[in-house]
């Protein structure tokens, strides 16, 4: 579904990114960790089309719909627009005149995420963690076969954390979505059979997380 070949990625004569290879199959689930600074975002931007690569190839399914919540979604926007309208403008397909159906989904995801009461509020009075869960159906809503989450969880309170990856691995299991994870806590969200990727500059890691404790315990990891 995914394969990047050669990889790297210059911003003037700073490489961020060097030779970055690895493949990814419809169904995985991906976590990708690595220090501040050192190319997360800019790896998923590329698979977006926010970044070109400087040099190496990208491939992707062409009929793949992605489902993307950016970093910067996780500190407090003054956004002059109300919680069902930020979630109605992630949707696939818009009307002028929003259908009962596409209410009362919009209402189940509230439900969800435990902030029904705030349907028709406005985004600017929202706290941070409360916007986060916002923009977190903004982006699981319209069913995407890729789901790219770059810190989603920075805001949210522990409790509903643990809730929130739950939800995740039940939405892998049974549409087979395919998640693309970047986090600084790993432990929480992380099964065996999960890929995890640790990058500084390269990828340093790839595998499994079973097989990432090795790698842990022989003194790489460096978060
Ligand atoms: P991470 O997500 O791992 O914290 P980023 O991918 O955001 O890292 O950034 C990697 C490095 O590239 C950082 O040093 C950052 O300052 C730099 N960088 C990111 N985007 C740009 C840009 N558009 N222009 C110049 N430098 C950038």
């Amino acid at each position: 579904m995914i394969n990047y070949n050669e990889v790297s990625v210059s911003f003037g004569k700073f490489n961020v990114l060097n030779h970055i290879n690895f493949h990814m199959e419809k169904g995985d689930f991906l976590h990708i960790i690595g220090p501040n600074g050192s190319g997360k975002t800019t790896l998923v931007k590329l698979l977006i089309g926010l970044l070109k690569p400087t040099s190496g190839k990208i491939s992707i399914d062409e009929t793949v719909h992605m489902g993307y919540l950016p970093q910067k979604m996780n500190t407090k926007a003054n956004l002059p627009m109300t919680v069902l309208e930020v979630i109605y403008s992630g949707f696939r397909k818009q009307s002028i005149f929003i259908s009962k159906t596409d209410i009362d989904l919009i209402k189940y995801w509230l439900d969800k995420m435990e902030i029904p009461q705030l349907i028709h509020s406005s985004m600017m009075f929202l706290s941070g963690g409360q916007q986060q869960r916002v923009f977190l159906i903004r982006a699981l809503i319209s069913d995407p076969d890729l789901l790219i989450l770059d810190e989603p969880t920075s805001a949210l309170d522990p409790s509903f954390r643990e809730k929130f990856y739950h939800m995740l691995y039940e939405m892998q299991q049974q549409k087979n979505m395919t998640i693309i994870h970047i986090t600084h806590d790993l432990t929480d969200a992380v099964k065996d059979n999960c890929l995890t990727m640790y990058v500084d500059q390269t990828v340093k890691f790839f595998g499994t997380y079973r097989d990432f404790h090795e790698f842990e315990h022989k003194g790489h990891h460096h978060v």
